[in-house]
């Protein structure tokens, strides 16, 4: 192999080393593809971790986002921005809730809404709020994030944790009811619909709306993380809405903006004014690009059905899964709803993020044995039959290595 078509092996020696990367470097993508440096293709299970909702390289997109990077990038929040005023109001239809803050990242709305139960309490004379939070749970990795995180991985190294946080398991009332009795410094509880980080490990209807009973009848703020489960993933606007209930507090970002960075925060009417001038706030949130990014993503995730294709392929790809992959021995589950799928196994499987991208499939492995499939929104039932179709394969392999 001369010198011209040896292939780039990617290092990075400047940049900080936090993540464990494979070694590829990807150059560009179209639709559910992608296209690495050295020209080798993918097929994208991955969408950038639930991020790329109507791919790589939509037109229409790519239009609207030229446009406005010509017209207006960034002018900060000294003024007002129409460009949040359209999707606050986007937001607010499809959530039934009623204000909106910006942001630009997951952690970053977290953050918010943590600061949103904290002033919730200390408004109602309550000096050391406390909220809620769940086992294998993930927020984000800013000091307060990750002390809501119930990862012990995430916090390992960087305690002191922030205080004011009660843990319990998901999915059991009593539970709730236990940690808490007799605390009158509870404010919210706070969890997302479906784990995603945590291992695909959803919130059960019934449990959701005896939580929201419970926050009702306490005054306690109901929050809900849905910034990976959120945005049509599960073939509803956000996932809780499968269980008919209304959040008080909503985090948002990885999905809005289609990749270009954004996070929000919706409140319904208990924490839509708890926030007043000088409290809170951030230099790039709600910046004209960002916005443009998301009311564009909402209008073509209209025009294209998205949600319904979300249902559709979903049903199709897991049932495909479950019928290849009933009673395996070290097939654990298949779980998840629309396009939010894991598949757990009876090992630790890291080594098949790998094996995937080899065999030109991204996806990636969380909780230590849970593939998880979270592909752009556009994902066609052909596409994902060729998921299946690389997937299978290289699972039968692994489990027979463990055997
Ligand atoms: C990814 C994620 C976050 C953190 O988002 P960042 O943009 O990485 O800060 C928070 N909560 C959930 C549920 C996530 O999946």
């Amino acid at each position: 192999m001369n010198a011209a078509t040896a292939p780039v092996v990617p290092s990075s020696p400047h940049v900080m080393n936090t993540y464990g990367r494979l070694p590829i470097a990807m150059s560009h993508g179209r639709g559910c593809r992608v296209w690495d440096v050295n020209g080798k293709e993918y097929l994208d299970a991955l969408a950038g971790i639930a991020v790329n909702t109507l791919g790589h390289g939509h037109s229409k997109l790519v239009t609207a986002l030229q446009d406005q990077v010509a017209k207006l990038i960034h002018c900060c929040n000294y003024y007002h921005v129409p460009g949040q005023e359209e999707l606050a109001r986007m937001l607010v239809e499809r959530s039934g809730m009623s204000n909106v803050f910006f942001c630009s990242s997951g952690l970053e709305a977290n953050e918010a809404a943590l600061k949103l139960a904290r002033k919730y309490g200390h408004d109602k004379g309550i000096e050391r709020p406390e909220i809620v939070v769940y086992d294998k749970a993930f927020h984000g990795r800013s000091i307060a994030t990750l002390s809501a995180t119930g990862n012990p991985k995430v916090q390992e190294g960087f305690g002191p944790l922030v205080e004011g946080f009660i843990r319990v398991p998901a999915n059991d009332i009593e539970a709730v009811k236990q940690a808490t009795e007799g605390n009158p410094n509870v404010v919210a509880v706070f969890f997302e619909t479906i784990q995603g980080e945590g291992g695909i490990n959803p919130m059960r209807a019934e449990y959701l709306r005896q939580l929201r009973a419970l926050c009702d009848e306490r005054g306690w703020l109901m929050m809900i993380d849905e910034v990976q489960c959120g945005m049509g993933r599960t073939g509803k606007w956000f996932a809780h809405q499968w269980a008919g209930i209304v959040p008080d507090v909503m985090p948002l970002a990885k999905g809005l903006g289609s990749g270009v960075p954004i996070g929000a925060v919706v409140a319904g009417p208990k924490a839509a004014h708890i926030f007043q001038p000088g409290n809170h706030g951030t230099t790039f949130g709600g910046n004209p690009l960002a916005m443009r990014a998301g009311a564009e993503t909402i209008r073509i995730m209209e025009q294209e059905k998205l949600l319904d294709n979300a249902t559709r392929v979903g049903n199709f790809l897991r049932g495909r899964l479950e019928r290849a992959l009933a009673g395996k021995p070290g097939v654990k589950d298949v779980r998840g709803q629309g396009l939010m799928i894991g598949i757990e196994l009876a090992h630790p499987c890291g080594v098949i993020t790998q094996r995937a991208a080899d065999a030109g499939l991204l996806l990636s492995v969380t909780a230590d044995s849970v593939i998880r499939l979270v592909p752009p929104l556009i994902m066609t039932e052909e596409e994902a039959n060729q998921v299946a179709e690389l997937l299978l394969p290289i699972i039968d392999t692994f489990l027979a290595e463990q055997a």
